[in-house]
């Protein structure tokens, strides 16, 4: 099956590229306030690695807004200023250099507030997210959320238009499902700004990844969506970890390596869930290393009865017995392997 994405702008965020034919990107948040510079700077770090695109920043006051030329100096990937109630942070940011902007158009609504913010924005040359949330959303003529998002987001967007300002990304974030799934689905027919997927508010990291996984899917699949975020109660990198998964598993993007393994039942003589989140995480730190390398399949499986059959349609392989398990490379058999050092062996055959 072949995705028909849907017919977007191209818009330029610094170094990123985002609709258009162009990937889908991945962005994520910094979870600390700009001010701490240290320590948002080695957020941004660890994000880089893990293969984040955009990074946001929750600007709250002046000085987070002035922080964040500091950390545009040290830092080589787009950042996005995130504001709320006070346009002028949003003036603040764009001297600071920062590469688009994000308003809600919730508590920054007044004509000439928002006019003078695309005036910094086209002098800077960067574009401007019109990012809807469910909790924040001001239309009451519409009866449902969806409506509300989409008829706040037009309204908003022929404001901007307007101003003859088309450097535009929407968002429309509700904090269940089946609201941010049909909001965007009406508004991806009503415009051609590029999308900016999300579902707010999803809850714990494990809830929090399905109910993105759902929402995000069913619109990817519908090839809507040209940047994602995960939002997800814990740390950034994993939110990126988790976009990456959904863009994978659409076969809409390709990170390195895919690693599958068996859920495990009673023919399962080894302790195949701690190999498989060692290897995982191991294979994090090597990823970027491999970043010019063709992608790999790594089949990690519990026993005999499947577990052969899956390893070999895999570039690399590993089928456990009791405390052993044979490896395979392009299907065929290479060697025992000890279960002691299996991952070890395993991230051998995938650096050759
Ligand atoms: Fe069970 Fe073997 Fe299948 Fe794993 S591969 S689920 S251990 S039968």
């Amino acid at each position: 099956m072949l995705i028909k994405r849907r017919k977007s702008r191209a818009v330029k965020i610094g170094n990123c590229l985002i609709g258009g034919n162009n990937p889908v990107a991945i962005q994520s948040m910094v979870k600390c306030g700009a001010s701490e510079v240290g320590r948002s700077v080695k957020q941004i770090r660890e994000l880089e690695d893990s293969g984040c695109e955009i990074v946001r920043f929750a600007v709250k006051d002046i000085a987070d807004a002035r922080a964040l030329k500091k950390i545009k100096k040290e830092t080589k990937i787009p950042i996005v200023a995130d504001i709320h109630f006070d346009y002028r942070l949003a003036l603040e940011a764009i001297d600071s250099g920062v590469d688009k902007i994000r308003l809600n158009p919730g508590n920054i609504y007044k004509k000439k507030e928002v006019m003078e913010v695309v005036a910094g924005l086209k002098a800077a040359g960067i574009p401007l997210r019109i990012g809807l949330n469910s909790g924040s959303v001001r239309d009451l003529r519409s009866r449902n959320m969806p409506d509300k998002l989409v008829n706040s987001a037009l309204e908003y967007i022929k404001i901007i238009e307007g101003f003859r300002f088309h450097n535009i990304v929407v968002s429309l974030k509700a904090s269940n499902v089946l609201d941010t799934v049909s909001a965007y689905r009406k508004i991806s027919k009503l415009c051609d700004y590029p999308l900016h997927l999300g579902v707010t508010a999803t809850g714990s990291p494990f809830a929090g990844a399905i109910k993105s996984s759902v929402a995000l899917g069913a619109l990817l699949l519908d090839g809507i969506g040209d940047t994602i975020r995960v939002s997800l109660t814990d740390i950034p990198v994993r939110e990126v970890y988790a976009a990456k998964s959904i863009l994978e598993s659409l076969a809409l993007r390709s990170f390195g390596h895919t690693l599958i393994s068996c859920p495990t039942c009673g023919r399962c003589e080894v302790d195949l869930a701690g190999i498989v989140r060692e290897l995982e995480r191991r294979l994090v730190s090597v990823t970027p290393k491999l970043k010019s390398r063709k992608p790999l399949r790594i089949a990690v499986m519990g026993c005999v009865v499947n577990g052969p059959g899956e390893a070999k349609e895999a570039d690399i392989g590993i089928a456990f017995g009791k405390n052993a398990g044979l490896l395979f490379r392009k299907g065929r058999p290479v060697k025992k392997v000890s279960y002691l050092d299996c991952v070890d062996v395993l991230l051998k055959e995938i650096a050759k």
